[in-house]
């Protein structure tokens, strides 16, 4: 019997079990893929998620495996430039974009050396219930015969096709539907830093440097875009590329390989989960999701383990019953993530609304105000420091944007 059993073992299971295991219970992690393994996700670490990792000791890891380092955003949106860097904190002063194959290998061995165990090509197929708790899983490992694995709590961190989601019937809320599609592959040839852009036609384009002297080019367009890119993604990738920076597409035509095959994905809606229930609780994406736009995925997924993770030991230790600790998980979960979801969502139309464009427009006009917003981005700066009523008041003042032009409403 453990003490909680873990479905999954990337961004939000690894780290929910390396911290219950270093609080000293019995976990047990299990994950049908094996490690190191890719999956299909840029990876893109906000400064949020490295403090996260930084405190988890496990940031070294990523640098010393020769991660480059980004000292420099270019962030733009049609046609206000963000350039910059948010302010270091704790001593980070980059960011980084590591491989998953280094990531996630990364924190199941952090998981590992912690104590907890954790099972490769194991897949869990459903799980026990007992007097309407869930008690344990079924699954197997590498095809063999079926087990029942028994456990206190079962947290699925399965992605967001979670079967522990699924079994358990939990509800989708908040759902804001996605517009977007993604491909994203990785180049030779060019030395282009972090760059965020986008275009007026609903294209996007990201870059980033990461391992192996690779660049990592995505591109993100509305759906409308959808059926012209299948019949031709290599032509409308630089297509898109052209059209958000031309220079850029030029330079990538000239000199970029491209050594991997592309990785296209149509982004699913937005939403939230139940997060939890007798004897369970999801995190991670199983119980949230929101459009890659913004990269936050990974940063939630560290900050909703370590909250889930605080929240289990208080009920395995008996500080309090179980279900009242995971029914204040849910609500820390939703009330932490709720401005990086909303931003998230609406950024992610890939059109700016009044009062972004009026709030972005004056924030390009001063590197003061764009290392604040770039810090907002990066989950390092209150939000309030520029979108309270008096950070608005200071911005428009600041930057000299005329009484006529300033929006306060954040919903115009
Ligand atoms: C195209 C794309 C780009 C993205 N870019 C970024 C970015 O730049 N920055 C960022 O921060 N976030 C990004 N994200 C989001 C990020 O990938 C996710 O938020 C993050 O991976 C969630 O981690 P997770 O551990 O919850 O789930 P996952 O990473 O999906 O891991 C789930 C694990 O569960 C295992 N599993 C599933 N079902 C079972 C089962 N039945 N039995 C056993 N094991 C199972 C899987 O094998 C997998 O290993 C992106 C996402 C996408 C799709």
């Amino acid at each position: 019997m453990y003490d909680v059993i873990v479905v999954g073992a990337r961004c939000a299971g690894s780290p929910t079990a390396m911290l219950l295991a270093r609080q000293g219970h019995r976990v047990l992690v299990l994950d049908r893929a094996s490690f190191p393994s890719d999956t299909v996700s840029t990876h893109y670490l906000h400064q949020t998620a490295l403090l996260k990792l930084q405190d988890w000791d496990l940031l070294d890891a990523i640098i010393d495996a020769g991660t480059p380092a980004i000292r420099k955003m270019h962030f733009s949106f049609q046609g206000i430039e963000l350039n910059g860097f948010a302010e270091p904190v704790n001593g980070i002063d980059a960011v980084y974009c590591p491989r998953r194959t280094l990531l996630d290998d990364t924190l199941v061995t952090g998981a590992r050396k912690a104590g907890a165990e954790v099972v490769e090509n194991f897949s869990v197929s459903d799980l026990i219930f007992e007097d309407g708790r869930v008690v344990g899983v079924r699954g197997s490992e590498n095809k063999g015969p079926k087990r029942e694995l028994r456990a206190k709590v079962v947290v699925g961190a399965d992605g967001f096709h979670s079967t522990v989601a699924r079994r358990v019937g939990a509800q989708n809320y908040n759902v804001r539907p996605s517009a977007n599609f993604i491909y994203y592959s990785y180049y030779r040839g060019l030395d282009w830093g972090l760059h965020h852009k986008t275009g007026f036609n609903r294209r996007w384009i990201g870059t980033w440097p990461t391992n192996d002297d690779l660049t990592m080019l995505a591109v993100i367009c509305n759906r409308s875009h959808l059926k012209e890119f299948r019949q031709d993604p290599e032509k409308q990738f630089l297509a898109t590329f052209d059209d958000v920076v031309p220079e850029m597409g030029e330079e990538l035509r000239e000199k970029g390989e491209r050594v991997e095959p592309f990785r296209p994905m149509r982004n699913p809606d937005n939403y939230y989960r139940t997060a939890h229930g007798p004897g369970w609780a999801l995190v991670g994406d199983a119980g949230y999701h929101k459009d890659p736009f913004t990269g936050w995925g990974m940063a939630d997924a560290f900050l909703h383990a370590e909250m889930l993770a605080d929240r289990l030991h208080e009920g395995l230790s008996g500080e309090r019953p179980m279900d009242e600790a995971l029914a204040d998980y849910a609500t820390a979960r939703d009330e932490e993530s709720e401005a990086v979801y909303d931003f998230t969502c609406t950024l992610a139309e890939l059109d700016l609304p009044p009062f972004f464009r009026a709030t972005l427009g004056a924030i390009g006009q001063s590197r003061k105000w764009t290392d604040a917003m770039l810090g907002i981005i990066a989950g390092t700066v209150h939000g309030d420091e520029i979108f309270s009523p008096e950070g608005l008041q200071r911005l428009y003042d600041e930057t000299g944007v005329p009484e006529e032009e300033r929006v306060y409403d954040p919903t115009a």
